[in-house]
């Protein structure tokens, strides 16, 4: 990709780092711990309700867009926050072909999916517990990343 990383958004570049790759808003609890592998449920949560970057922290823009598996763009049910299109291209850039458990996925996809919307609604699990998943309500443009 050409250009990202040079627009408003701060991207990954202030994000803490471990393993020496920065870790998304998402994936800090508010103690400061870092978990690629996991999604911090309070973190989505404040995500979804203040409308802020699950990479970056910063307030969204549109197109929102949202990363995750290829299984998770066809059921339209995503476990990783929104995020801008600019910061799920360079996450995706830079996690993508590195493997492992990153992006909130303990599970690496086989292929990731990137997906952008206009808007989306937080679903709130069934059972106490679980987390909770975003439903982007309709998608302008979908895109698989191998
Ligand atoms: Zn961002």
């Amino acid at each position: 990709m050409v250009g990202h990383g040079l627009g408003m958004t701060a991207g990954l570049a202030g994000r803490p780092k471990l393993g020496g790759l920065p870790v998304p808003f998402a994936c800090e609890d508010d103690g400061g711990a870092l978990d690629h592998a996991h999604v911090v449920k309070r973190r989505a949560i404040r995500c979804a309700l203040s409308r802020i970057c699950g990479i970056c922290g910063s307030p969204l823009t549109r197109p929102i867009a949202f990363i995750g598996s290829e299984t998770e763009g066809l059921d339209r049910m995503f476990a990783f926050p929104p995020t801008h299109l600019e910061c799920a291209h360079e996450a995706l850039d830079l996690f993508v072909p590195i493997g492992g458990s990153h992006l909130g996925h303990a599970e690496p996809p086989l292929r990731w999916t990137l997906i952008t919307t206009g808007g989306f609604d937080l679903v709130r699990p069934t059972r106490r517990g679980d987390p909770v998943a975003f439903h982007p309500n309709s998608v302008v443009e979908a895109e698989l990343i191998d």
